[in-house]
């Protein structure tokens, strides 16, 4: 078991799903989560799940589409806690449709959520994170930044762009002791996916070897292993945690 005494950490989209699975593992190896999402009412939820397991949490309302937010909201976390030593940029959504029929909103919304919420939450925490000389951040991208996905142009280019914004922040930031590293997770049973229907679930199904779709603490735990100390000398890599979906180069 990893272990993440003394750490702070910040989860972005904290109040459900992957995000909350992260928060929870997090705080189960022992570092002080910072909740963020705009959803008050569920992250306190959260906050109280983690108490009640002996755990140091405490929550954030933040929106990662606003910058105004991402700025009070990282002050916020920083005059609680002193300092973010792991960033999670979880926070994502998707606005399916078609590339003809897709409307600008939706690529936009999916966009400033998924890759510039991200930027400019790193950039708010980077210059404390490079004064201590160690940082972990780890960004939950998608087997679909990979493979590409009919219906998922704004999706899977927010998700792509991630991959590159982690590789080449792992090289700007690697000699002040910062880790960037992506999760790339394949089909997991969260709110998100609940929503698609049976038939599209037996459709993805089909598409894993491991013939099953994946739990939130299955991505949770890699990603407390890539902010533990065991993966120090691991930077700029995308793990795929797909059940086998896709098998990257
Ligand atoms: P959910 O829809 O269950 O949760 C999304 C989380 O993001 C919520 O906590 C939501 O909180 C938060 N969020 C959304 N918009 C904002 C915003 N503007 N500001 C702050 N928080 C926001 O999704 P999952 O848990 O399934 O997904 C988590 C991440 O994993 C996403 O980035 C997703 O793209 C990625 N992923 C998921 C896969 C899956 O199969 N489930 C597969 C591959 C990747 P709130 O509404 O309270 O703000």
């Amino acid at each position: 078991m990893a272990d993440l005494q003394g750490r702070i950490a910040l989860v972005t989209g904290a109040s459900q799903g992957i995000g909350r699975a992260c928060a929870l593992e997090l705080a189960k190896a022992g570092a002080t989560v910072a909740l963020a999402a705009r959803n008050e009412a569920k992250l306190a939820d959260v906050a109280a799940e983690i108490a009640a397991a002996g755990g140091q949490a405490a929550a954030f309302a933040l929106d990662v589409a606003s910058e105004e937010s991402i700025k009070n909201g990282a002050k916020a976390v920083i005059d609680r806690f002193g300092k973010v030593e792991i960033l999670v940029n979880n926070a994502g959504i998707t606005r399916d449709d078609l590339m003809m029929r897709m409307k600008r909103s939706d690529w936009d919304d999916v966009l400033s959520t998924n890759l510039t919420g991200a930027f400019l939450l790193t950039q708010a925490l980077l210059r404390q994170m490079m004064k201590n000389r160690w940082g972990r951040i780890i960004n939950i991208t998608s087997v679909v930044g990979r493979t590409g996905q009919e219906g998922q142009v704004n999706y899977a280019a927010s998700k792509a762009g991630l991959i590159g914004f982690t590789r080449s922040l792992a090289r700007e930031v690697a000699s002040r002791g910062i880790t960037v590293n992506a999760v790339a997770p394949g089909y997991i049973e969260t709110p998100m996916t609940t929503v698609l229907g049976e038939k599209l679930r037996e459709k993805m199904i089909e598409q894993i070897p491991l013939g099953r779709s994946g739990t939130d603490a299955e991505i949770a735990q890699p990603v407390v292993f890539l902010a533990s100390d065991a993966a120090a000398y691991i930077t700029g890599h995308v793990l795929d945690v797909n059940g086998g979906m896709f098998m990257g180069g």
